[in-house]
């Protein structure tokens, strides 16, 4: 049977990022990947700026930090100097003006004395040259790369998009992504649950992971147990990006995803990994009918803790390469054990825990939890605490894989 590690690489080798599209700088940019480098379309400052708001001077007639200076002009931000600043003079100037010719230094209008209109008093120490000055340039040269491909944005890159002058820029979009819940079990509120019945937790649940992972859900409901349900409900899910399916998937006498998806044309890669909860993972993919690519095809064992980890051990990564991330995740850490735990396994087991900052980096403690049907335990849980093979008893000190869940 596959290991974690294993089916994760195995996945990647069959996920490559979406075709770039054309985005306006804005909110919708966030978490996206760029698809292009992007270049400074001028000089930032495009002239020496003032910092300050001050008088523009010449620094050699302040040597002493001493002098009496004629006022030329007044110079707000966006206005152009009119005036040269000469040799005892000077240019009252706001911050972000341009600065007048002949000046190459700002002192702050705090550390001067305005005598008359047209005269103004320094008496302090003598100004570095140049001070208070941001030069042309200073911040980016036309030309220069500004941001490369494959830069995640935040919102100080949209800025800069919008600095450079970009209406539009190539990024990776999120992938769409449908959803099925299988199970002639399972119901949707309101319906009560009968005898035998269960509310359907993973349809809202994986939908939200889905969100969580930036992309766009679509969820299809229900299917039941039966090839005639199952049908048409896989075949509209294989029109998006990618398909994620909870339910059906193991060895039971209704478990007929498996064989729903290979009719359906897709192909198999992996059907079960060495891992506690959620063993039965399947994941295959379909090629495209217009040929671009494949979709991509997850199917999850319906108990909603297998679902849960199922996704973020394998789905999630796949969703990050998509989207053009070179990090898939998931993210592992290594923490020391906060208490003494008992745990024999014979699989790989991914424990719901609390991962916390220590003293000395960080610390894992496993949250009370009863197993994969115990989806409350997993909301005391922001990680999951990775547990090897065999009846050890694990002692407090000991470093762990922790697989973590929240931002
Ligand atoms: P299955 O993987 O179909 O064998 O289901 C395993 C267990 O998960 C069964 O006890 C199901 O009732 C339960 N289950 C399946 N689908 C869901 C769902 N959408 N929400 C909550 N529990 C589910
Ligand atoms: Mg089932």
């Amino acid at each position: 049977m596959l290991t974690v590690t294993d089916a994760q690489a195995l996945i990647l080798q069959h996920v490559h990022p979406l075709s770039p599209v054309a985005m306006p700088p804005g909110a919708s940019l966030l978490g996206h990947v760029l698809a292009e480098d992007v270049t400074a379309d001028a000089d930032s400052p495009p002239y020496d700026k003032a910092m300050m708001d001050g008088y523009a001077i010449r620094a050699t007639d302040l040597t002493s930090g001493q002098a009496i200076l004629q006022i030329v002009e007044e110079i707000t931000a966006g206005r152009i100097p009119r005036q040269p600043v000469g040799s005892g003079q000077t240019s009252r100037i706001m911050t972000g003006a341009p600065m007048p010719s002949g000046a190459d230094t700002v002192v702050m209008v705090e550390r001067s004395r305005l005598l008359d209109p047209q005269r103004v008093q320094f008496d302090d120490r003598p100004p570095k040259p140049g001070q208070n000055v941001l030069r042309q340039g200073r911040e980016m040269r036309r030309g220069e790369t500004v941001i490369a491909a494959g830069a995640v944005l935040r919102p100080q890159e949209v800025g800069v998009l919008a600095t450079v002058g970009r209406s539009t820029v190539a990024v990776v979009p999120a992938p769409s992504v449908s959803v099925l819940s299988t199970g002639d079990e399972v119901v949707d509120p309101p319906d009560v649950p009968g005898v035998g019945q269960i509310r359907n937790s993973n349809g809202p649940m994986l939908t939200a992971q889905v969100g969580r992972a930036g992309c766009l859900p679509c969820y299809l409901g229900i299917a039941r147990d039966q090839l005639d349900s199952l049908r048409p409900l896989v075949e509209e899910g294989l029109c998006a990006d990618v398909l994620v399916l909870s339910g059906g998937v193991s060895a039971g006498k209704l478990d007929l995803v498996p064989d729903v998806l290979r009719q359906a044309g897709v192909e198999a890669h992996l059907h079960k990994v060495a891992m506690k909860p959620g063993k039965p993972v399947f994941f295959g993919t379909r090629r495209r009918a217009d040929g671009n690519g494949s979709v991509l095809v997850f199917g999850l064992p319906g108990n909603p803790v297998s679902s849960f980890v199922g996704f973020e051990l394998f789905v999630r990564p796949a969703l990050a390469r998509l989207r053009g991330r070179a990090v898939a995740g998931p993210e592992l850490l290594t923490a020391a054990l906060a208490e003494d735990f008992s745990y024999p396994t014979d699989r790989t087991t991914y424990h719901p825990a609390r991962l916390e900052v220590g003293r000395g980096g960080w610390s894992v403690r496993p949250v009370p939890w009863f197993g994969s049907p115990d989806l409350l335990g997993l909301t005391r849980a922001n990680a999951l605490l990775v547990l090897p093979v065999g009846d050890a008893l694990h002692r407090v000190g000991q470093s762990f894989d922790v697989v973590r869940l929240d931002d």
